[in-house]
């Protein structure tokens, strides 16, 4: 590689190595969770599964090993297809009680017959490891303190890493879900961006991608981000993961992409590892805070 850009003379684009981020925050919460089995406390998180879908098999895999490289207590819930929305509010309740658990994730997408926003609802905000409760997003909305949804904490830590100072920059995110988009649209607002988020819907995508100065792809399409939408030297941070006929895993961005960048996330090894580690993150800190926000909401 040269040592500058051939493009404008910029310092070569480098990759921001997610796997490597996530496994020094795993071996701090490796460090942290010895110290707390040294006064007899281990951290417990639950990881509800229903059905077969082999995606969220794989997810829930990669979850449970990471819980154990760290020390937690894990308990990991796999459920029938046929499960009903009654037999897994029990599940959640029981878990809500449970002393030992002190974050719970029910593993998104629920069969059709379940209504996932009342099982979200139904997890105790206190022990919301994924952040996806009612009172937790709108909590995060208002920049109240609140567990943040894992993939969106992840890509700030990433861009972090990456120095990136989101202050004034103009943002595009692609994707508004509930999950990525919006959530991560908030965090980056909280770092003074200017966000632009963009959807199915968006007449021009690749003009509000090319005045970007941070590219965030989370839509699900491989490739659909093209080298001459990119601004030179934008950050890019591709959340996309796409199996392709061949079984292979690609992003959303096209990879040449990378050429036009400062940095960029590299599929697989980028904001994937990162989520894991950020539901680590956050079943750690409900372990240390114990807080109840049904009681603490009231007075804020
Ligand atoms: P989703 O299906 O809920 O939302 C997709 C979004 O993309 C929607 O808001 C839709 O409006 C938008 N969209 C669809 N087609 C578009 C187009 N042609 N142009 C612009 N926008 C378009 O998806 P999600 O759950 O947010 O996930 C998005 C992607 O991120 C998926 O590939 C998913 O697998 C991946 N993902 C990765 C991680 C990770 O840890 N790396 C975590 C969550 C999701």
């Amino acid at each position: 590689m040269t040592d500058t850009n051939l493009l404008d003379n910029r310092p070569p684009p480098r990759w921001i190595d997610g796997q490597a981020l996530a496994a020094r925050v795993r071996a701090e919460l490796k460090r942290k969770v010895q110290e707390a089995s040294e006064r007899g406390l281990t951290p417990g998180l639950a990881v509800v599964r229903v059905g077969e879908d082999p995606a969220s098999k794989s997810y829930v895999g990669a979850k449970v090993r990471a819980c154990a490289e760290v020390g937690f207590h894990s308990r990991h819930i796999s459920l029938p297809a046929t499960t009903t929305e009654a037999e897994l509010l029990d599940r959640i309740d029981a878990l809500n009680r449970d002393p030992a658990i002190h974050g719970i994730l029910v593993q998104l997408p629920l069969p059709p017959s379940i209504d996932e926003a009342r099982v979200l609802g139904a997890i105790d905000p206190a022990k919301d490891a994924d952040g996806f409760h009612p009172l937790n997003v709108g909590r995060l909305l208002l920049g109240l303190d609140a567990p943040v949804p894992c993939t969106p904490k992840g890509i700030l830590r990433l861009l972090d890493e990456a120095g990136v100072d989101l202050r004034g920059k103009r943002v595009v995110v692609i994707g508004r879900s509930n999950i990525v988009g919006k959530p991560v649209a908030l965090l980056l607002l909280a770092r003074d961006a200017s966000v632009a988020i963009c959807h199915s819907k968006t007449a021009d995508l690749p003009e509000e991608v090319r005045r970007a100065d941070v590219i965030i792809a989370a839509v699900g399409c491989p490739a659909l981000i093209k080298p001459d939408w990119i601004k030179p030297g934008a950050i890019i941070i591709d959340v996309g993961i796409n199996r392709t006929a061949a079984g292979k895993l690609v992003g959303d961005v096209e990879p040449t992409c990378f050429d036009r960048a400062t940095a960029m996330t590299p599929v697989p090894g980028g904001v994937g590892p990162m989520t894991v580690a950020m539901l680590l993150d956050n079943t750690f800190e409900l372990f240390c805070r114990g807080l109840d926000y049904r009681s603490t909401v009231v007075e804020e």
